[in-house]
């Protein structure tokens, strides 16, 4: 197979050139499938200075006119939406079916801020007297740092650049070092529509090295990460040295509650599907499952029925699989010791808990369910990020609910119930930023999603996202 080769983006130009570069695993079978180049400090500066001088002429860009580009970026990322999802794939492991969805989302969103972007207005007052004319205008921020997961690694990265552009800033993306490849046809997209130069600019290699410096630049006026809790962390405190302003999309441990009086087919279906897919590399993946104990029984033997019939495959050759491998061996890693750290605390191994036999390369792993969990085991605790369900009895509604905000966490949260009185009640006790009920749609285009405590600071995919990368301004007129 040819290599797939990357490039960065700077100042509307692809950049294969580099001393170093770095290669993207196909986790599907192991082998090197494309490289990126390594951005030296050379490349940052460059870019810094191309995206700050960019800004002058893109912030004063009539709406209408970012608007219209926003529009043609969304046709531009449909025309190439096969050949994306196809390397989305391959660097990523998701089934091409996924993918596909994936890169739909990433072009649905370009159009979605295209029009909400002309529904930013500011506030004229006349409070003060009559010769006081005060107004209050929004305004964008500067060069934004947008840094990106390989989980979504599009999608996530869509949900950064479109708001950020809409609104008339000019922004530097560094995607995953897993998966780059995908990032950079995306973007390459949004170029290709009619972006002026350096106006979106894209630089790889490793996250501690490209993004530090990024956050150095007194040019750069915001960084929008979507990452690990702990990464988020690191960066929030380099970043307040520096006073840049921060929206963080981190880590989820995300709980459902199922009551008794739930529909158990649906609620079984729905948590098969947010507990395992994507291998469970999802923020917002169901990681704790509490069942009302009088159902606990009839719940695990449906849930370990239904996780048998999913279809495990490599994504290319088998498109509509419902899961593929995970996108690293470290992912793996990490799974196994937790369920290993599971079985050592008394729990109990009910399905899954390896790599399945039929696959001697790949970082592919059965989808795993332990009963007989305890608040003490890891995988109750820390985000796994990988397919493992486990699953705990709970008493009554107070007990369930306790639980569920005993975490650190609190990005979603899900309840089963046709008891709606119980259903309101449950949903404003959560402390999670979402809480879907009888449904596992955690993050919709058009809805505000951000974590709670240590699960982030801010929103996105919403309108109240394009706030987040715009300053207010005062202005008051003595006339
Ligand atoms: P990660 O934190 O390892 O990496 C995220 C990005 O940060 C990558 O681009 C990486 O290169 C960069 N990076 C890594 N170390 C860095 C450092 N020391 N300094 C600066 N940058 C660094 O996360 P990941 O493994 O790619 O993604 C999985 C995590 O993302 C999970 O915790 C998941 O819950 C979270 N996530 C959150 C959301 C959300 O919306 N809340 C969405 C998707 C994923």
């Amino acid at each position: 197979m040819t290599l797939a080769k990357g490039f960065m983006i700077i100042n509307g130009k692809k950049v294969f050139d580099s001393k170093d570069t770095m290669q993207v695993i196909n986790p599907a079978t192991e082998e090197v499938m494309g490289e990126v180049p390594v951005a030296n400090k050379e490349d940052i500066d460059k870019t810094i200075d191309i995206a700050q001088k960019s800004f002058l002429n893109w912030s004063r860009e009539n709406p209408r006119t970012r608007s219209k580009i926003l529009h043609a970026a969304a046709e531009r990322v449909r025309e190439e939406a096969e050949k994306i999802a196809e390397i989305l794939t391959l660097e990523q492991g998701k089934p091409l079916k996924e993918a596909r969805g994936e890169i739909k989302v990433s072009a649905d969103i370009l159009d979605f801020y295209a029009e909400e972007l002309k529904r930013v207005k500011g506030i004229n007052y006349w409070m003060d007297s009559n010769y006081i004319k005060s107004q209050v205008i929004y305004q964008p921020i500067g060069v934004i740092g947008a840094i990106t997961p390989f989980n979504y690694p599009v999608s996530l990265t869509a949900f950064k650049v479109a708001p950020a552009l809409a609104t008339g800033n000019t922004v530097i993306v560094k995607p995953s070092s897993l998966t780059p490849l995908s990032v950079i046809y995306y973007l390459n997209c949004i170029i290709e529509a009619g972006l002026p130069d350096g106006v979106l600019n894209c630089l790889t290699g490793p996250g501690g090295q490209v993004v530090e410096y990024l956050l150095e630049s007194p040019a750069i006026g915001k960084v929008s990460f979507t990452g690990s809790t702990e990464t988020g962390r690191k960066i929030m405190s380099k970043a307040g040295k520096y006073l840049k302003k921060m929206t963080l999309e981190l880590g989820g441990n995300s709980p459902v509650l199922i009551f008794k009086d739930a529909d158990i087919e649906r609620a079984v279906n729905d948590c098969v599907y947010r507990s395992f897919r994507n291998m469970g590399q999802i923020c917002n993946s169901i990681n704790r499952i509490y069942v009302e104990k009088s159902i606990m029984d009839d719940f695990v033997n449906s849930f370990i029925d239904k996780s048998k019939s999913l279809v495990i495959d490599n994504g290319i050759k088998n498109p509509d699989a419902d899961l593929g491998p995970m996108a690293s061996l470290e992912g793996v890693i990490k799974t196994e010791a937790h369920i290993k750290d599971a079985l050592k605390k008394g729990a109990c191994l009910k399905y899954g808990g390896k790599k399945p036999e039929n696959f001697k390369k790949g970082f592919f792993f059965e989808p795993t369910v332990v009963t007989n969990v305890n608040c003490q085991m890891m995988i109750m605790n820390e985000e796994t990020f990988g397919p493992v369900a486990p699953i705990m009895g709970f008493e009554d509604l107070e007990e369930g609910i306790r639980l569920s905000n005993r975490s650190p966490y609190g990005l979603v949260s899900y309840v089963y119930t046709k008891d709606l009185s119980k259903a309101i009640y449950v949903s404003e006790n959560l402390q999670f930023g979402t809480v879907g009920i009888n449904n596992i749609i955690g993050a919709e285009v058009g809805y505000p999603y951000g974590g709670w405590k240590d699960s982030g600071i801010g929103v996105e995919v919403s309108e109240h996202a394009l706030y987040e990368y715009l300053n207010l301004k005062h202005i008051r007129i003595k006339i």
